[in-house]
């Protein structure tokens, strides 16, 4: 494990490698970072660990994995009405931005996080609030919140160069930051880097939802399969998020611009409930698959093999 960079303020502890070389990383009085490998430097930021997004261009490759011609597995096995609880907190009492807001945590998704005393949680994307590091998951739970930019980020981090050490989580949470980066594929297999054996990847991500700050690649059920399968993922679910369909998802997110939140979120309802009414009352039928094909994101569980 590499040296752990940490202020005497709260900041959460992890071990932090450079993001460029993987080697240690050693930290001056003022917060700042520098690499023992390549002498990259890391700026500090005040109150936070330090900004350890890379300091020059890289070249990473993704691996995929072409199965030969007829043999691929199928994707549809995934697929899940509604994520199964696990053994993790019970998060219903909690209100709020991550719960209400759009494609976000559920209670059962909070639940697969098999939190105890010690447990490591990576919060990829955690935005610029930190959110889920305000909430008290579990006692003992060693939370990280990281993102691009923020001043509540525990750390600054690019998620298709993090600077953790191989097996350094137990966990690790993503909400609605996949379709945002440029290469799902790399960023899904730095998460399986930094997670031991045995470790859970849980999240959301966009699928029809619109254009929204840089989204660059919007995932369908097949295409989330494929991210979390290539980069070694076992146990997949994906359950389509039936709150957030395609019609929430777009009048929520500018379709209508100047109509007021309460009338918009009224038209959402009632546009939604029609069209839920409609194929349950024709032949086209509420399937999982229909959800699925109509859906503004989903939500997904998986982990690495033990
Ligand atoms: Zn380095």
């Amino acid at each position: 494990m590499a040296d752990s960079v940490a202020n005497d303020d709260g900041v959460a502890r992890a071990d932090v490698v450079c993001p460029a070389c993987r080697a240690p990383l050693a930290t001056d009085a003022h917060g700042a970072a520098r690499c023992d490998g390549c002498g990259a430097g890391y700026p500090a930021r005040p109150g936070c660990g330090p900004d350890l997004r890379p300091r020059q261009a890289l070249v990473r490759e993704a691996t995929h994995r072409i199965p030969p011609g007829g043999t691929a597995p199928s994707w549809r096995a995934s697929l899940v009405p509604e994520l199964r609880p696990g053994t993790g907190p019970n998060l219903s009492h909690l209100e709020g931005e991550i719960f209400t807001l759009g494609n976000r945590l559920s209670t059962a998704l909070a639940s697969r996080l098999e939190l105890r005393p010690g447990y490591r949680l990576l919060d990829l994307g955690c935005g610029a609030a930190n959110s889920l590091g305000s909430v008290s998951l579990s006692p003992g739970v060693h939370h990280v919140g990281v993102d691009y930019e923020g001043d509540g980020p525990d750390y600054l981090v690019d998620a298709h160069a993090l600077p953790f050490a191989d097996d350094s989580f137990d966990g690790v949470i993503s909400l609605a930051v996949l379709e945002h980066l440029r290469s799902p594929h790399l960023a899904a297999q730095e998460v399986a880097r930094v997670l031991a054996p045995g470790g859970v990847f849980a999240g959301t991500v966009a699928f029809l939802e619109p254009f929204h700050e840089e989204s660059t690649f919007h995932h369908s059920a097949h295409g989330l399969w494929l991210v979390l399968h290539e980069a070694g993922f076992v146990d997949i679910e994906i359950e389509p998020n039936r709150s957030w369909d395609v019609v929430q998802a777009n009048l929520e997110m500018g379709l209508l611009p100047h109509v007021p939140s309460l009338l918009r979120r009224l038209l959402a309802r009632l546009t939604s409930g029609v069209v839920h009414l409609v194929w349950r009352l024709t032949r086209t039928g509420a399937s999982l698959e229909r959800y699925a094909e109509f859906t503004g994101g989903f939500r997904f569980v998986a982990r690495l093999p033990r």
